[in-house]
């Protein structure tokens, strides 16, 4: 068994050396420990190691650890799961960036919601990037109208794309969706004449790859944190 510090440490190591493969530095991509259903004590001992970004699944668990941890205001919460209408509200007011966003009812909420309490919510638009049945995330075809669609919101920014590529069992099939993603971006930027700082890609098992390819933000959790009990 390796310490969360010593797991910290290998992932910044290696994404440092992708990064380099990419022409940037370490400081430009930011690790997102990825902590759903993991206890604050490892929450801690990531903190402790000099992590500061946790993303949480699930808003409800999420606000209680921020609520525990709220003594840590240099952390910086954001949401990675998919996000219910109807939770629009609570994730407003406890996360500084969601990375899910991906349909027009959920922008209309999330900025409702955001204007009520002065806020200037920040936004991913997650991608359904290998186009599964199965996944959270707006189609590539309907991307666009999207992305206009959520322009207009006066109290919401977006900040660039997200997406969970396909499982494979080899890291370098995701490389082609990451490319994709990246290239989503680039054309959204063109068109809109507006710059997307973040590529929210990229997850244990391939985030060295993701940043080759990219990323800005990596979300880590099995290799950061050890396996999930469930
Ligand atoms: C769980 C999760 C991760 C991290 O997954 P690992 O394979 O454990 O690194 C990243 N992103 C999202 C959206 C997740 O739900």
């Amino acid at each position: 068994m390796t310490t969360i510090r010593e797991n910290y440490e290998k992932i910044l190591e290696i994404a440092s050396k992708s990064a380099e493969k990419s022409g940037r530095k370490l400081d430009e991509i930011i690790i997102l420990g990825a902590s759903k259903t993991q206890p604050v004590e490892k929450l801690m001992e990531a903190y402790k190691a000099g992590l500061r970004y946790f993303g949480e699944n699930r808003v409800q668990e999420g606000i209680e650890k921020i609520e525990k941890l709220k003594d840590f205001s240099d952390i910086n919460w954001h949401l990675i799961g998919g996000l219910q209408t109807n939770k629009a509200k609570y994730a407003v007011k406890y996360f500084e960036l969601i990375h899910s966003l991906d349909r027009e009812s959920l922008a209309d909420e999330l900025d409702k919601r955001a204007k009520k309490i002065n806020k200037i919510q920040e936004v991913l638009i997650e991608v359904n990037i290998g186009e599964e049945d199965t996944k959270y995330g707006v189609h590539p075809d309907k991307l666009e109208k999207l992305f206009e669609y959520t322009l207009e919101k006066e109290n919401l920014k977006i900040l660039g794309l997200m997406c969970i590529p396909p499982y494979s069992e080899n890291k370098e099939d995701s490389r082609q969706y990451f490319a994709k993603l990246r290239e989503l971006k680039e054309k959204l930027e063109s068109k809109f004449k507006t710059n997307l700082p973040h590529l929210s890609m990229g997850m244990s098992n391939d985030f060295d790859i993701a940043i080759e390819e990219g990323a800005t933000i990596v979300r880590i959790g099995t290799l950061l944190f050890g396996e999930r009990n469930y």
